[in-house]
């Protein structure tokens, strides 16, 4: 009996010692003091904003001048039409120049070529020409049927050329937009800069492609809402495991004629908006990866879409799709069912 008492007690003890241990190091009792490092900067055609804690604010800043300067790297070797960036310089190259690759452009054209087989061809960066006769940078325009069909004739990732960290764009007037990747991609690469530094919480938001880890001073979770894609209705989600989110949307860039809402995210085997869904939210272990499969599964619809989604590790899925007479459903993949409040 006494015995008991005093395994009883020894238990209590070192229970109550723990919560008083957890709650001087969640409250940040004995460790420095973190400030909010936070900027935003338009690049890719988007904002792109880096928020961070740190316990020496001039650190942060020498941290963010490092962010910018690697993302406006980034943007330039990736801008398909305009400067003197890699990316550039290849799509104006003649068709049978073989170049070799930064590991910028390998990593993102070696994930587009995993995706676009994976998705039999609805993720493809070759609708370049297709997407630049629709214009959507500057309001958009409707392209002739003609002018369109012609211009599919140049798409299809299988017509480039790969070997090794080298890429020929091939002799069907082939060129390349990593519209659908680029914002995923440069948000992995300031989380690496971020978690080398020692960061040990941020979020990165480049155009609603999200990364986020660590909890802020406090142990509170970072907290990320996305927009209703027909109503001013923000979505918020509870925490789950995966950091990055990403989301595509028929609302982004487009613009309607005729009552028919043109928009950004097209159909490579037709050269037309897919009409299929409003919008397509991803949760991924990469940016990179939820940008892309936010296209993909946008091409591929709700039914495909929600099922190719379900097939992956460690990717989850809501999608919003309309109805004829207006009403708007959706699909959401098992692991975030009890996560998202509708
Ligand atoms: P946003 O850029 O507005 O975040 P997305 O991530 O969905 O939206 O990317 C849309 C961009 O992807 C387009 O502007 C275009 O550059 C590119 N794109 C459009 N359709 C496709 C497609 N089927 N496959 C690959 N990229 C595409
Ligand atoms: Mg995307």
């Amino acid at each position: 009996m006494d015995f008991n008492y005093r395994k009883h007690s020894i238990v209590i003890t070192c229970f109550v010692l723990l919560i008083v241990i957890f709650w001087i190091f969640s409250s940040g009792l004995f460790t420095n003091k973190l400030t909010l490092v936070e900027s935003t900067n338009f690049l890719m055609s988007t904002s792109l904003t880096v928020k961070f804690y740190i316990s020496d604010e001039t650190e942060g800043e020498t941290i963010l001048k490092k962010i910018f300067t690697e993302a406006g790297e980034i943007e330039h070797i990736m801008e398909p039409l305009k400067g003197d960036g890699e990316l550039q310089r290849i799509n104006n190259s003649s068709s049978d120049t073989w170049w070799k690759l930064s590991s910028e452009l390998k990593t993102v054209i070696d994930r587009s070529i995993f995706f676009y087989e994976k998705s039999n061809g609805a993720f493809d960066p070759t609708i370049a020409s297709v997407k630049w006769l629709w214009d959507f940078e500057n309001g958009g325009t409707l392209p002739s049927q003609k002018d369109i069909s012609e211009t599919l004739e140049t798409v299809g990732l299988s017509k480039i050329k790969t070997k090794g960290d080298s890429l020929s764009l091939g002799n069907h007037g082939t060129k390349l937009d990593l519209g659908g990747i680029a914002k995923g991609y440069v948000v992995d690469r300031i989380i690496k800069i971020l978690k080398e530094s020692g960061v040990s919480a941020g979020l990165v938001n480049a155009g609603g492609d999200i990364y986020t880890f660590g909890k802020k001073p406090g142990g509170k979770d970072w907290v990320i809402g996305f927009r209703h894609p027909r109503s001013r209705k923000t979505i918020v989600i509870d925490t789950i495991s995966l950091p990055a989110v990403a989301t595509s949307g028929d609302y982004e860039r487009y613009f309607i004629q005729d009552g028919v809402r043109y928009h950004h995210i097209l159909d490579p085997s037709t050269g037309y908006p897919v009409r299929k869904c409003a919008s397509v939210t991803v949760w991924a272990e990469t940016a990179m990866d939820a940008d892309i499969l936010a296209t993909t599964i946008f091409v591929l619809g709700p039914q495909k879409g929600l099922e190719f989604a379900e097939k992956l590790d460690n990717v989850e899925t809501l999608i919003f799709f309309e109805k004829e007479d207006g009403e708007v459903l959706h699909e959401i993949s098992k692991g975030v069912r009890d996560k998202v409040k509708l």
